[in-house]
C-alpha cells in the first residue's frame, strides 16, 4: 500500500499548528471548531464523504466515510483532535521538525495518529482500493476531558470494528485501565474549641478512614496484577474538613480516584470503601460518614483472537517485517467507550513522548509507517 509522504506530513505539521485546545480543561481556548474545517476540507479533497457532528457549541467531530461496495464488515479509525494547554511549552505550535522529530503541542498525543488516519484512507482512494464496507475516518472532540465527541459520535454511527489511534509505538494495545472517582464525607459535631465533652472531630474521624484505606491501597496493589496493566491502585486525591481554629470540626470530606483493572466493576470498588466505613461505625458509635461514588469510566480489554486484532497484527508484521508486541496501557481512552457499545475495538498508534508535558514530538517515520498498517488493516477487515 503506496502511501502519500507529503500529504501525510504537510497535514500532520498543519494539525499541529491549529491550536485546539479543550475549551474545558483550559478557560478562552478554541476547541476544535478550526482544526474540524482543516481536517473536513483535506477529507473531503480526498475523496471521502464528511459529516459534521456538533455535540456542544465549537465541540465539533468529523466524520469521513470512504462507502464500500456492500456486505462487508466496516472499520472506524479514531483519534482525538483536541490537546491539553501548552502552559510551559517553548514552541507548543511549530509543527517543525528536526532529527525525524515533529514537535509541538498534540504531535504525539494524538496529531500524529490523526494525520496517519487521514492518511491511510488517502491511500486507499489513490489506490483504487475496493473494499466490501466502509472505512471511516473519526476526528473526534473532547477526549481530554469528558469524551463528547465518541459518546455523540456512538449515537449516530454503526461500524463494527474501531482502531483507537493513542500512540502505542506501533505495539497493539488489547487492555486499559478504568478509574472511579468516590466521595466519602465524614460528619462531626461542631462546637467550640474549649468544649471537647460536645464537639466530634471529624477530621480526627477522618484520620481514622484514611488509616484503613491505606491498607487497602496496600492490598491493592499486592493482589495478583492483571497480565496486561498491572494490579488496581488508589490515592486519597483531594482532602478538605473544618471551618476555623477553634471550632470542632462538623464534616470533612476525601474525593478518591480508585484505578480499575480488566474484570473489576465499580461497584466491587465501591463495596470495599464501604466494607471500610461499615467497620468503623460498628467500633465506634461516633463514626459517621457516607460514601458516593460520582464518576466512573470502565477498564477496557479486547481478546486477541478477535476479528480485529488479527487484522491489525497480520497489517503490522507485514509492515513493520515483524509481529507487533501485545500490549496494555494505564491511561484510560475512549476504546472503552468504543468497545462498551459493542464495537470489536483494539489500540494503535504513533511512537514519540511527551503526552501532556513541555516538550512534545512524534517520531515522523512512525506516523508514516502508521498509516501503512491502518490501510493494510482496512483491507484485511473490510475486505
Ligand atoms: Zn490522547
Amino acid at each position: 500500500m503506496r502511501i502519500d509522504r507529503k500529504y501525510t506530513l504537510e497535514t500532520l505539521s498543519r494539525l499541529v499548528q491549529i491550536n485546539s485546545i479543550n475549551p474545558t480543561l483550559a478557560h478562552g481556548a478554541p476547541g476544535e471548531q478550526e482544526i474540524a474545517r482543516f481536517i473536513a476540507e483535506s477529507l473531503g479533497a480526498c475523496g471521502l464523504a464528511v459529516e459534521i457532528f456538533e455535540p456542544a457549541a465549537g465541540r465539533t467531530s468529523v466524520l469521513g466515510r470512504l462507502a464500500g461496495t456492500g456486505g462487508g464488515r466496516s472499520l472506524m479509525l479514531n483519534a482525538h483532535c483536541d490537546t491539553v494547554d501548552v502552559q510551559g511549552m517553548a514552541e507548543p505550535f511549530s509543527g517543525a521538525t528536526r532529527d525525524g522529530k515533529l514537535y509541538g503541542r498534540g504531535a504525539y498525543d494524538m496529531k500524529g495518529s490523526l494525520a496517519a488516519c487521514m492518511a491511510a484512507a488517502k491511500a486507499l482512494v489513490d489506490g483504487g482500493t475496493r473494499l466490501r464496507g466502509d472505512v471511516l475516518v473519526a476526528a473526534v472532540a473532547d477526549e481530554e476531558y469528558g469524551s463528547l465527541g465518541t459518546i455523540d459520535l456512538l449515537t449516530h454511527v454503526k461500524v463494527d470494528g474501531a482502531i483507537v489511534t493513542e500512540p502505542t509505538g506501533l505495539e497493539i494495545c488489547l487492555a486499559h485501565k478504568g478509574y472511579l472517582w468516590i466521595q466519602v464525607d465524614v460528619a462531626g459535631r461542631a462546637a467550640h474549641g474549649s468544649k471537647f465533652e460536645l464537639g466530634i472531630d471529624a477530621n480526627m474521624k477522618m484520620g481514622q478512614f484514611l488509616g484503613r484505606l491505606s491498607e487497602l491501597e496496600r492490598d491493592l496493589r499486592s493482589r495478583a496484577p492483571h497480565p496486561l496493566v498491572g494490579p488496581p491502585s488508589l490515592h486519597a486525591a483531594m482532602l478538605s474538613g473544618g471551618s476555623g481554629l477553634s471550632t470542632y470540626a462538623a464534616s470533612s470530606t476525601v474525593q478518591i480516584e480508585r484505578r480499575t483493572v480488566p474484570g473489576e466493576t465499580g461497584e466491587q470498588a465501591t463495596a470495599e470503601i464501604r466494607a471500610i466505613v461499615d467497620g468503623l461505625s460498628e467500633q465506634d458509635a461516633d463514626f459517621h460518614a457516607t460514601v458516593r461514588p460520582f464518576f466512573v469510566r470502565d477498564p477496557f480489554e479486547v481478546p486477541a483472537s478477535a476479528r480485529i486484532v488479527r487484522a491489525l497484527d497480520r497489517a503490522a508484521a507485514k509492515v513493520r517485517g515483524c509481529a507487533a508486541a501485545h500490549v496494555g496501557d494505564t491511561p484510560w481512552m475512549d476504546a472503552a467507550l468504543l468497545q462498551a457499545a459493542g464495537v470489536e475495538t483494539v489500540v494503535c498508534g504513533a511512537g514519540g513522548t511527551g503526552a501532556h508535558a513541555d516538550v512534545e514530538w512524534v517520531d515522523v517515520e512512525s506516523v508514516v509507517k502508521l498509516a501503512e498498517i491502518l490501510a493494510e488493516a482496512a483491507v484485511d477487515y473490510c475486505e
